[in-house]
């Protein structure tokens, strides 16, 4: 039985009532965090995580909201004495940087209680994270606007969506984006399950998209204390085409 678990529903903004977006896919022989960011290592105890159940890390960007909380997640895991390998998996060109954080932070290869394996992936291709899920990267929008600032065209700036397939069953989840169109980048897919962060793209965006996808059903995250009337206006809008919607709140299981 897979089971997801929403470990932070919330968007950038800090809020007592969500922590940053992330999930976490387990599959009964291997537990993949997606994305980890400022606050994780708290979001993960709130739900009762063991950190030493977590095998790998997929992240989809690397905003403060989804990538920060990597280091003290890593200082946690060598305080309880981790033995077990932790995979982590991001872009094959931001290995090196991720590298470089963990080193900035002192957290030396050599010294930690435990292997970390670094696995790249590119966009288009599908990869096996374990048996049970594999995963296919599509490179959205969502810092196309930050391009102007890579200047030694390091090509540092890379924002995945991942479908994930679990099993037999298809999960699409749109990270953080920017525009209708990161929505519809798996168009030969049916979706078991959508994910759609809500802060950066427009109601009528979204609304749009799903009824063009459908998919079984949809969750919504990254969302803002604030984000009530928003909400409100989805869910009774995807109704009308019969896709189901679900306010995602942090500690939401999904069973697979
Ligand atoms: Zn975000
Ligand atoms: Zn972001």
């Amino acid at each position: 039985m897979l089971e997801l678990i929403f470990i932070g529903t919330g968007s950038a903004s800090e809020s007592l009532n969500r922590s940053h977006s992330s999930f976490f896919i387990q599959t009964g022989k291997y537990n993949l965090l997606v994305d980890a960011g400022d606050g994780i290592s708290t979001a993960l105890l709130k739900q009762e995580i063991n950190y030493h159940s977590i095998d790998g890390i997929i992240f989809t960007h690397f905003h403060p909201d989804h990538f920060s909380g990597l280091g003290g997640l890593i200082i946690q895991m060598e305080i309880l004495q981790r033995k077990k390998p932790l995979q982590i998996f991001t872009h094959n060109k931001l290995i090196p940087f991720v590298k470089d954080y963990l080193h900035l932070s002192y957290l030396f290869e050599k010294r930690i209680s435990f292997d970390i394996e670094f696995i790249g992936f590119e966009h288009d291709e599908i990869f096996n994270v374990c048996g049970d899920i594999r995963v296919k990267s599509k490179n959205n929008t969502h810092i196309d606007v930050y391009k102007k600032y890579d200047e030694d065209d390091k090509n540092y700036f890379s924002s995945s969506s991942f479908l994930f397939n679990l099993k037999d069953k298809n999960l699409f989840y749109t990270g953080d984006i920017a525009a209708k169109n990161d929505l519809l980048l798996f168009p030969e897919e049916k979706f078991d399950y959508m994910i759609t962060e809500i802060t950066h793209i427009s109601t009528e965006d979204i609304l749009e998209a799903v009824k063009l996808i459908q998919p079984s059903v949809l969750y919504l995250t990254h969302i803002s204390d604030d984000d009530g009337q928003k909400i409100e206006k989805i869910i009774n809008e995807t109704s009308a085409f019969d896709v189901p919607t679900i306010e995602a709140v942090d500690g939401l299981k999904i069973i697979i």
